[in-house]
């Protein structure tokens, strides 16, 4: 081994060892950077199909389980709070629930078909939209009922909002796009409820549905508020 001979074929060999291993190194990171690139994709991927499995696919306003996670962490985050003074803007502030659901819709669907009671569904969606607040979670809640939550908000203040969508609705007019024909005036009735502190949100929903009724049976087209 100590012959100058031997010496250079274990040099030779070390380097040819070293050549090989950078280009293996060269290679990881080449098939690194392609494995960086798949896993952005499915996190990319991922958050979409997420957002979508919270949407309701025909008004684009967030479904019965986005409704019910928002719920849950509404009276979560008030329950977590109540021990101090909630900042306004943080979680557990009061917040209201308004529920909304449109006015004999059956007829519609009936005389027009289900796509012009689909198009009502959306219209009365974008209503909604428009009138709410970014931090409100606007939802469908199944059929033609709708739930919106709205943070820092009491009861004067959810029925306001209710009441701007309810006009705001009322007061367009809807045209059969082929025949001309106007579909008369639509309307909606909404129940609200103020949270109440404790309050599970089962209790809130029930609240909110029963002041709905009331608006149902003392007319439509009106707002009712939970006592
Ligand atoms: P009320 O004023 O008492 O609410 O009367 P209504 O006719 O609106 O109430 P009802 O609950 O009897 O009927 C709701 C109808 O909504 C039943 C169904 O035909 C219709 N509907 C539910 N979901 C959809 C939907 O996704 N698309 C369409 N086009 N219609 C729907
Ligand atoms: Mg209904
Ligand atoms: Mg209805």
């Amino acid at each position: 081994l100590s012959r100058p001979s031997s010496v250079r074929k274990v040099l030779r060999e070390l380097i040819e060892t070293s050549e090989v291993y950078a280009e293996q190194t060269e290679l990881f990171a080449a098939e690194l950077d392609v494995a960086r690139a798949q896993i952005e994709d499915l996190t990319n991927e991922l958050k979409t199909v997420r957002e979508s499995a919270l949407l309701d696919h025909l008004t684009g306003l967030g479904n019965r389980r986005r409704f019910d996670m928002a719920m849950d962490a509404f009276v979560e985050g008030r329950r977590d709070a109540s021990s101090d003074a909630p900042e306004p803007g943080q979680p557990g502030g009061v917040f209201s629930l308004m529920i909304a659901d449109l006015d004999r819709f059956k007829r519609i669907n009936d005389t027009y078909g289900h796509d012009v009671g689909d198009s009502v569904i959306r219209q009365f969606a974008q209503t909604v939209r428009l009138t709410v607040k970014g931090r409100d979670v606007a939802c469908r809640f199944g059929g033609e009922e709708f739930a919106v939550l709205l943070p820092d908000t009491g009861l004067l203040g959810a029925r306001h909002v209710a009441e701007r969508i309810r006009q705001t609705f009322a007061a367009q007019s809807f045209v059969l796009a082929d025949t001309r024909e106007r579909l008369g005036s639509l309307s909606a009735s909404f129940g609200v409820a103020e949270h109440k502190p404790e309050e599970p949100g089962s209790a809130l929903i029930r609240r909110a549905d029963a002041a709905l009724y009331r608006a149902k049976s003392n007319g439509r087209n009106r707002v009712s508020t939970a006592d």
